[in-house]
């Protein structure tokens, strides 16, 4: 494969440990074009760049050596990691975004992607489980890559966590109807998500919500914890 390279300066001087790389993130750009996002990833003002750029026909452009941190994921959590720049690598890809007008991502595209996470699961040894969307380390604040994205066609690659309709199976709901709620929750820290607590407000929860929604029910992304939703969670929470 054929990677472009265009350096951005807004990344760490320093190189980090191989062994502290532990995640991918992925995300789109939400900017009108690739030149435009490629303009705004190298620009020292900006300061917000991201490993890897992936346009609309495919094409994979580095702007960060992976060794050394870019800056893409901002305030954002998972388990016990704080601020996942320095534990991980960022992915952008081409689209408009939400406020402008999502698009479905292209195959080209989607392609180039997965030879990039093929090759970054390989050298770091990084975990199907930790290439996680930038909405799941941030819910209260980012939509992207957004439930146009195809986690699932990912996961069969071995990027990403999914489930099948079998495996949703067995699984019970708790005694209590108004329980669902709680355990829902419950799920979601085993998952990794953070940013809520028990007290937290109807509208913290129901951005966490959607936020898991957007990657595993992208055809119903809403604030309503359905049985469904219940069970995913509960398959997830559960996986080693
Ligand atoms: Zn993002």
């Amino acid at each position: 494969m054929k990677i472009i390279k265009s350096l951005s300066l807004n990344s760490s001087k320093k190189v980090r440990k191989s062994s502290q790389i532990k995640y991918v993130i992925i995300h789109y750009t939400g900017m009108q074009s690739t030149r435009v996002s490629l303009k705004r990833l190298r620009n020292l003002s900006s300061k917000v760049s991201a490993h890897y750029l992936i346009d609309r026909n495919g094409k994979v452009i580095n702007l960060v050596e992976t060794k050394k941190i870019a800056w893409h994921a901002g305030k954002s959590k998972w388990f016990g990691f704080n601020n996942l720049n320095k534990n991980s690598i960022g992915i952008e890809l081409q689209n408009k975004g939400h406020n402008l007008n999502y698009q479905n991502f292209t195959l080209k595209q989607l392609a180039g992607l997965m030879k990039i996470c093929k090759k970054l699961k390989k050298k770091y040894k990084i975990k199907s489980k930790n290439f996680l969307g930038h909405s799941d380390i941030a819910p209260l604040r980012k939509k992207d890559p957004g439930e146009k994205f195809p986690w699932k066609k990912l996961s069969k690659k071995g990027f990403g966590e999914w489930y099948s309709e079998k495996d949703l199976k067995g699984i019970e709901e708790p005694d209590e109807k108004k329980d669902r709620e709680r355990a829902f929750f419950t799920n979601l820290k085993k998952i990794g998500y953070r940013y809520f607590t028990p007290s937290s407000s109807k509208k913290v929860k129901g951005l966490v919500i959607k936020a898991f929604k957007r990657r595993f029910e992208p055809k119903s992304v809403n604030d309503k914890i359905t049985l469904k939703t219940f069970k995913i969670s509960s398959f997830l929470a559960k996986k080693p």
